[in-house]
């Protein structure tokens, strides 16, 4: 057996050799006498610029004329000081209005061009012929990937099989015709997420059912070619894996499949063993791609936006260790794995000879995998010393080639990249060669210092937590058809009349049955919350805060159970209804901690003699007043706000969400909050809440609903009525008709992407929903093709059925409204796409029209339903004006990479909450405080900082303290 000490003497003979066999040699990005390599050279010294370099280089294949590419230009480094002179000198040049803006795009175009081809093959397999052929003239065998667009409908996804199938159908007949059919014989790398436009874990079985089948069909004609299945980002990697195992386990007679594995991830051993006992079991011989990963940035940056755990190592070394150790497993099983070591490192790869070689594995029993245009000299090292080396060639244009070529540009570039030390900043041999070193396994949770942090919401690639939300939803079915009571003080009172609840996807089946409170309730009610009030206002607001905290603990310990319900009662899709429970959970904490800053009072100036404390206290008895479309959360919140500020309040919830209602007060009975500072009051909105809203024991009313009842609140609680004490302060969030801005230098993928979530999710039924979409002349007709396939390929259904993106809408009466909006769009406009849906819920298919009138109600009122209008703008200002058209200001959007068109945005497009670059919804508390202006709210912002003001009435008390000619303190 070899000893640790005699592996690492080995690998350091092997480095030496293969270092000294590189020579001198430059990989061609590096090389200093092309501009590429001065270029790179720029990059590498100056963060900044490299930040707007790529994200020029980005944007440029997309932009249609040359016009916008000098714009671009100028934006982007016009004004930037530090730019390499040369660098600087070009732009001025190629901006010089004496230069024909055709003239100069053509060189910008043809010099990024050129980096392109530096990592892209060819455009196709025949551009890429010559590069491939030279290739295999080295001695090197291929891995063929067509780059693509993210997939984002049906139609994209069955292109995608179609070019693959196109380009084996070419290799067999290139070989046929081919005398040395080795020539031929290629490997050929997909993804998997391009098979099926809807994967998602969450729809585990519906996504491997989709994907495989697209899949099936390239390995059934791979004929002599090997098939490997890239990995993607985390969240697919388990679906991938199973997608993996079930297209091979139907498959007889495949070539070598094999499958990518990421040594970055934590998870990836555990990975690896499960591929090599699958193989054993199965007695299928597999191919496993051992990469080091890149989406390294990206892993880091969403899962800690999201408050999941970070899937990767954190240190380089650590992923370099992990690497090796995987190295180790892949030799240890070359019996049923072929071993593909892909790295550019001189190290990793000198270990796995090593490796290899102590434990006798051939070195034609295993290959090297190294990316087109990366690390020739080893490449070519290798080769001389008869190793097998695959080489990974991309191909395709350059649209769907730019995410690919940023990430090898950031690869090569990036402070950790061993290429970079390798071959740019010429780091000795014994620095190269040098064993990763031990670092601890366990990471360091991250301290967020006692400040607020956002509820995680559910991973739902993780089949715990898949399995949890169904048992809760068998849980709560069987729950349907209880009775809920009013809560008026410590009494619980069960009334004749009642609020059936029915399930939207299925309104045969009641959720459950409300007391229905009448008048004579809401008189009891206020006298309740006034009596509690006395004792209430005059806890410590720590304590409140407490209540708080404890709220939130409860809610965890039923998250399930209660997005369950809300699936049931509100038709949310699961990841909509566990969002929603999220959201009232950090209500909780945030109002919470928020409390315990505003809580304590402030002394005022610094004149001895005089003491001046500015506090706030509580404004008395409210009435919060909630809707149906996020039951749980916006209750909770004004709720939270209210009570955590010393007040008492009467909370009715929504006609159409009362059981959801109630389980926001049982989450503060199982808090312990002392009886009468909430009282429960469903009841029909006209009859008890007009009278709530005029009650003279009211002083206040946190609202959040349509414009039309938010602005009848206003009214009411401004008419001063016999009894009353205060004048009323009205908290209101309304309504919405909100719009996202495309313009020509957007990313597509994305665009379409976010305002399909943003217009689509919930069923349109989100008041930040987008229900205008403002796209520009330039690229109006390719966004308008792919929206519309987007919108086809999403699936409408019960949202019990994790498979389905739209569930039904809340109600007969909303379907109905929806549908004569939809009859307005028809006789208004043209209509671009109308879903059809048959089925005994409350379905309605999505609808999106174009050219419609200006003055068309589907332009200009809130439909609340999953209607769309597409609109067409000349330029940035006309976009914005038409967006700005509205009498609501809730949320906006824009897509776009002009930094001049986003300062824009940010300067003019009025709205309470701008979304630049994302979807419109989802807002999170303490990051994007939610709310907005216009007729939209005259409320301060939820989730925000200044929340909290609007439940309390600041006090100064002025003390003099100046007695008999002494003061303390002096
Ligand atoms: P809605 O206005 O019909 O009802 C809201 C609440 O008001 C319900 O509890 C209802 O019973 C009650 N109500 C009805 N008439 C009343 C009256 N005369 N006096 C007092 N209360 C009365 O709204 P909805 O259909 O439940 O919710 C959808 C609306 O809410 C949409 O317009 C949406 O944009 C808006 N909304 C806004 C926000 C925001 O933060 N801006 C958030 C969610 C929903």
């Amino acid at each position: 057996m070899t000893t640790d000490y005699e592996l690492e003497k080995k690998t350091r003979v092997i480095g030496e050799d293969l270092f000294n066999s590189m020579g001198k040699q430059v990989p061609s990005v590096f090389d200093r006498k092309s501009w590429t390599g001065r270029l790179m050279g720029w990059v590498m010294k100056d963060e900044g610029f490299k930040v707007r370099l790529f994200r020029f280089i980005d944007v440029l294949p997309s932009l249609k004329t040359d016009d916008l590419i000098i714009k671009l230009l100028n934006e982007y480094f016009a004004d930037e000081e530090n730019l390499p002179v040369i660098f600087k000198g070009g732009i001025r040049r190629l901006s010089n209005s004496r230069i024909l803006p055709f003239f100069a795009a053509k060189i910008i175009r043809t010099a990024v061009a050129s980096l392109a081809r530096q990592f892209i093959a060819g455009k196709d397999i025949r551009d890429s012929q010559r590069t491939l052929k030279s290739l295999q003239d080295e001695g090197a065998e291929l891995s063929l990937d067509l780059l693509g667009e993210i997939v984002v409908s049906d139609i994209e996804a069955r292109g995608y099989v179609e070019r693959y199938l196109r380009l084996l159908e070419f290799l067999f007949n290139a070989k046929n015709r081919s005398r040395n059919s080795h020539d031929f014989s290629y490997d050929i790398s997909l993804k998997v997420s391009s098979f099926y436009s809807q994967l998602d874990p969450l729809d585990w079985d519906g996504s491997i059912k989709h994907a495989s089948s697209g899949l099936r069909s390239v390995f059934e004609k791979a004929g002599s070619s090997s098939i490997t299945l890239d990995m993607e980002h985390y969240y697919f990697k388990d679906l991938i894996i199973a997608v993996f195992m079930k297209v091979l386990g139907e498959l007889e007679g495949a070539m070598r499949p094999g499958i990518a594995l990421q040594a970055y991830l934590r998870d990836s051993e555990k990975d690896l063993i499960k591929l090599i006992e699958w193989s054993r079991k199965n007695k299928k011989r597999i191919a496993v791609r051992l990469v080091k990963g890149a989406y390294w940035d990206y892993e880091v940056v969403v899962n800690r936006q999201k408050g999941w755990p970070v899937p990767v190592f954190l240190q380089k070394n650590e992923t370099d260790l992990n690497f090796e150790a995987l190295t180790k497993i892949l030799f240890e099983n070359a019996d049923c794995i072929y071993p593909e070591i892909a790295t550019h490192n001189l190290r990793s790869v000198s270990h796995a000879i090593a490796t290899a070689d102590s434990m006798g594995v051939p070195s034609r029993a295993f290959e090297f995998q190294m990316l087109f245009g990366m690390a020739e000299p080893l490449r070519r090292a290798l080769l001389k010393k008869n190793h097998k080396v695959r080489v990974y060639s991309p191909i395709g244009e350059f649209i769907p080639g730019m995410a690919y070529l940023i990430r090898r540009l950031l690869e090569n570039t990036s402070n950790e990249s061993f290429l970079r030390k390798s071959f740019a900043a010429k780091i000795s041999f014994e620095e190269l060669i040098k064993a990763p070193e031990e670092v601890r396994r366990d990471t360091i949770p991250e301290d967020s210092g006692g400040r607020f942090s956002n509820e995680p919401q559910l991973d739902f690639s993780r089949e715990s937590n898949r399995r949890k939300m169904i048992d809760a939803l068998q849980k709560i079915k069987g729950e349907f058809g209880k009775k809920y009571p009013l809560v008026i003080g410590n009494r619980q009172v069960y009334s004749d009349r009642e609020i059936l609840s029915f399930n939207p996807a299925a309104p045969d089946e009641t959720v459950g049955r409300a007391s229905s409170a009448s008048q004579k309730e809401v008189d009891e009610a206020v006298t309740e919350a006034r009596k509690a009030l006395e004792i209430w206002r005059n806890v410590p607001f720590k304590e409140r805060a407490g209540y708080l905290l404890r709220a939130a603990e409860e809610a965890r310990k039923i998250r399930c159970d209660l997005s369950a319900l809300e699936v049931y009662e509100a038709g949310k899709t699961w990841r909509d209804a566990d969002g929603d429970v999220a959201e009232a959970i950090d209500y909780f904490e945030y109002y919470g901690s928020e409390m315990s800053r505003i809580g304590q009072s402030v002394r005022l100036g610094h004149c001895p003699g005089e003491e001046n404390e500015y506090l706030y206290e509580p404004r008395g008895a409210g009435a919060v007043i909630s809707p149906w479309n996020f039951p749980f959360a916006i209750p909770a919140g004004m709720v939270s706000a209210s009570i955590v500020a010393g007040n008492c309040v009467i909370f009715k919830p929504s006609g159409l969400s009362p059981v959801t209602g109630s389980m926001l007060f049982e989450i503060f009975r199982k808090a312990a909050l002392p009886p009468g500072v909430i009282q429960f009051l469903p009841g029909p909105g006209g009859e008890i809440g007009d009278y709530l809203v005029s009650h003279p024991g009211i002083d206040f009313i946190a609202f959040t609903g349509s414009k039309d009842v938010g602005l009848r609140i206003i009214e009411h609680a401004g008419r001063t009525v016999p009894g009353q004490k205060t004048i009323k302060k009205v908290i209101a969030e309304m309504g919405g008709k909100n719009a996202v801005i495309i313009d020509e230098t957007a990313d597509l993928d994305e665009a379409v992407r976010g305002v399909l979530e943003s217009a689509l999710g919930y069923q349109g039924q989100k008041c930040s929903a987008c229900s205008r979409i403002i796209a520009m002349e330039g690229i109006f007709d390719e966004f308008a093709r792919r929206f519309k396939g987007a919108v086809e390929s999403v699936k409408i259904g019960p949202p019990l059925d994790p498979s389905c993106f739209m569930g039904p809408v809340i109600d007969s009466a909303a379907l109905q409204k929806i549908r004569s909006y939809i009859e307005m769009g028809k006789r208004d406009g043209r209509s671009l796409y109308i879903g059809k849906i048959e089925g005994k819920g409350f379905f309605v298919g999505p609808a999106i029209f174009m050219d419609l009138k200006p003055e068309s109600p589907v332009l200009t009122e809130e439909i609340f339903g999953p209607v769309i209008a597409i609109m067409k703008a000349r330029d940035m200002d006309h976009a914005l004006e038409i967006a700005n058209s509205s009498v609501y200001a809730l949320t906006g959007g824009l897509f776009s990479r002009s930094p001049e068109n986003i300062r824009k945005a940010k300067c003019e497009f009025r709205v309470g909450n701008l979304y630049i670059n994302r979807k419109i919804t989802g807002a999170l508390v303490g990051r994007q405080p939610f709310g907005g202006s216009g007729l939209s709210g005259a409320g301060s912002k939820a989730g925000g900082p200044d929340y909290l003001l609007q439940f309390m009435n600041p006090r100064s008390i002025s003390e003099n303290t100046l007695r008999k000619g002494f003061a303390p303190g002096l």
